[in-house]
């Protein structure tokens, strides 16, 4: 992301501290919020609500989900928990701007491996490179930074208009 693309230094500062955990039907949200930034796990299939309402409890993480019964049950036992009204990825950031707060910038100091959650490590400034603490994969802007920029600018503009 080059100076002059919306990141201000002031964006630069704030803080993600906002903790995730997605349920089953949400995978494909999986790395959009862990290259915002965002610590995200995703609770399979197959596992139940207890454990997955179990695992937010501990790990003082939101849920966000498209599931409505684990909704109810999380909010009954006092969760912090978001029920999705899209699967669409844009509708849902544009919905989580607003129910949670959370920032759809890109920061190049905060992103995320998007396979491991680990958060990456900048090696190279110019041209922009990052290796990730966990798995060890590199990542750098390339062909497909134009597609994520592109969403998060679309989500941005949803955002405005609502
Ligand atoms: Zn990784």
């Amino acid at each position: 992301m080059q100076a002059g693309d919306g990141e201000t230094l002031s964006s630069k500062k704030e803080r993600r501290g906002l903790k995730i955990i997605l349920d089953a039907m949400l995978g494909h949200l999986l790395s959009w919020f862990r290259i915002l930034g965002y610590d995200t796990t995703y609770w399979p299939s197959g596992e139940n609500d207890d454990s997955l309402i179990k695992e937010a409890s501990s790990s003082n993480r939101v849920i966000i989900t498209r599931d409505n019964l684990l909704f109810q049950k999380a909010s009954r036992q006092g969760m912090r928990c978001v029920y999705l009204p899209t699967y669409d990825t844009v509708e849902a950031l544009a919905y989580l701007v607003k129910a949670l707060g959370i920032e759809v910038r890109f920061d190049e100091d905060e992103t995320r491996c998007p396979e491991c959650n680990e958060k990456l490590t900048k090696i190279s400034v110019n041209p922009k490179r990052w290796r990730c603490g966990g798995c060890g994969k590199e990542y750098w802007i390339g062909g497909h930074w134009r597609n994520i920029s592109r969403i998060l600018e679309e989500v941005r503009r949803r955002v405005e208009q609502a």
